[in-house]
């Protein structure tokens, strides 16, 4: 099989080097399953990443698409004798088209270089994980990345008007339109979007820009403890419009303070770091102050309000830093926020371990993260009970266990508590719709 993909797609970008297979045999998410690939494929090409597919058809090996690894469930994890299918050189921004205001690029083109391309050009590229300057807008569309900014202006797949994708036998197939509307036929670009690698390959993406938004007023706040800064995240909602709603615990400002010195309260129980029109910049503090926030600041100024966002962004790697790191991304309805929160503060207690909770508050997205101490043989046993106890209150809640991150490997064993049989049977014959032979990341997503 080997010398068939060297054969295809050049010596050159193809790996099966020992050391270099260990490096893709995983991605950032922790405790999930990882084999070991059997070849590295690193396509430059739609030509190169067709050429892998008929060659991994032709052998039936399984291939699991990789753009940077910053998944966070085990997705884009190595099978035993897989191909991993890397796209993190298809690093091309292709067109900005200014009149229609979009812009199309290559799946390995890091967010955040599109993001930089179109601003050249007076647009805006809207969605901000946190792993923006690390992840691929193809990851980004395969999990329907969320950030910051999803709060007021959509996900990623709100802003994916065309695919260009590769389906396991090597056929082309394009997606959508350019265009502002489009309704024709069945939309297979929303059908791709979060698929995780199990429907086709992802090789181009044409997205939606808008202009750049009014100056914004950042607030950050600060609570006596989590629950009370959910209390304030319901008392925002009912007065402003927030572009931005953030939240971190006293564990994750500890940790952010640790590795980046921000400046954040470190004796407060949670922060909240919200963006808002300027116009409504007195409704947010005064709700907020009613909320029950110990402090409330503001500012205009584009460099604190970036330092501020940074100090969010950090907080997946501060708390990576104390220990391995396992991430939930549950979604609860606005309404129990508080309560979530609470939850996860019992859990942590009971449990006696730690639990660093951060998240998109605004959209009840939150990531509690339990941080295990990997010399400790019980620790992981722990962290999974409490990993599982999350997800249940999230479901208890009317809520859901997964929000930006996927299902991946790791959410697997719980995708029934929130996919009921007849639509988990109709997304498998979906997936062989698309993928007869079970080519593409197979035992994943669904
Ligand atoms: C510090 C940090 C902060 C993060 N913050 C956020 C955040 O704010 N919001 C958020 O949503 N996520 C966040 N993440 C998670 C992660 O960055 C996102 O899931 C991101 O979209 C993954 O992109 P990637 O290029 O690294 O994809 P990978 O991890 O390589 O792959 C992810 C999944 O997509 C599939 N895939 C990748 N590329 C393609 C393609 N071209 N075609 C088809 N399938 C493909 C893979 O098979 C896998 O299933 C964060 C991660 C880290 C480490």
């Amino acid at each position: 099989m080997t010398a068939a993909l060297v054969a295809r797609v050049g010596a050159s970008r193809v790996d099966v080097e020992p050391n270099e297979l260990a490096a893709y045999a995983r991605d950032r998410g922790a405790l999930a399953a990882a084999g070991a690939p059997s070849a590295v494929v690193r396509a430059r090409s739609t030509g190169d990443v067709v050429a892998a597919l008929q060659v991994a058809t032709a052998h039936r090996v399984p291939v699991v698409t990789r753009g940077a690894g910053t998944g966070l469930a085990g997705g884009a994890n190595a099978h035993d004798g897989c191909i991993v299918l890397s796209t993190l050189g298809m690093d091309q921004v292709l067109d900005v088209d200014i009149a229609q205001r979009t812009a199309t690029a290559q799946a390995g083109v890091l967010t955040a270089d599109l993001q930089a391309a179109v601003v050249q050009h007076g647009l805006w590229y809207p969605p901000d994980p946190a792993s923006r300057a690390i992840s691929t807008i193809g990851g980004n569309i395969a999990t329907n990345a969320g950030g910051g900014c999803c709060l007021r202006y959509g996900v990623t797949g709100d802003h994916v008007a065309a695919l260009t994708a590769v389906l396991a036998d090597g056929t082309v197939i394009r997606t959508g339109a350019a265009t502002r509307k489009n309704v024709a036929g069945l939309d297979l670009t929303r059908l791709l979007v979060g698929s995780e690698g199990i429907l086709a390959v992802i090789v181009e993406a044409t997205v939606r820009l808008r202009r750049p938004p009014a100056p914004l007023s950042t607030l950050l706040a600060t609570f006596a403890s989590p629950p009370d800064a959910g209390v304030a995240v319901l008392a925002l909602q009912r007065v402003a419009d927030l572009s931005l709603l953030e939240l971190m615990d006293r564990t994750t400002i500890g940790a952010v303070e640790r590795l980046a010195g921000a400046g954040l309260d470190t004796t407060a129980g949670a922060v909240l770091i919200a963006q808002a029109d300027v116009a409504e910049t007195a409704r947010c503090v005064a709700a907020m102050e009613g909320a029950g926030a110990t402090a409330v600041t503001s500012t205009s100024d584009p460099v604190e309000a970036e330092a501020l966002l940074d100090a969010r962004r950090y907080a997946l790697p501060a708390l990576e830093r104390l220990g391995v790191a396992l991430l939930d991304d549950v979604v609860v309805p606005i309404l129990a926020i508080p309560e979530m929160l609470a939850r996860i503060e019992e859990v942590a207690a009971r449990h006696r371990i730690v639990i660093g909770a951060f998240g998109h508050a605004g959209d009840g997205n939150l990531h509690p993260t339990i941080v295990l101490d990997p010399g400790d043989p019980r620790a992981e046993a722990k962290a999974k009970a409490a990993f599982r106890e999350i997800l249940a209150a999230a479901v208890g809640l009317r809520g859901t266990i997964t929000g930006e991150h996927g299902i991946g490997l790791l959410k697997r064993p719980h995708l029934d508590a929130v996919i009921g049989a007849p639509e988990r049977a109709l997304m498998a014959r979906i997936k062989d719709a698309f993928d007869p032979l079970g080519i593409l990341n197979p035992g994943k997503a669904i």
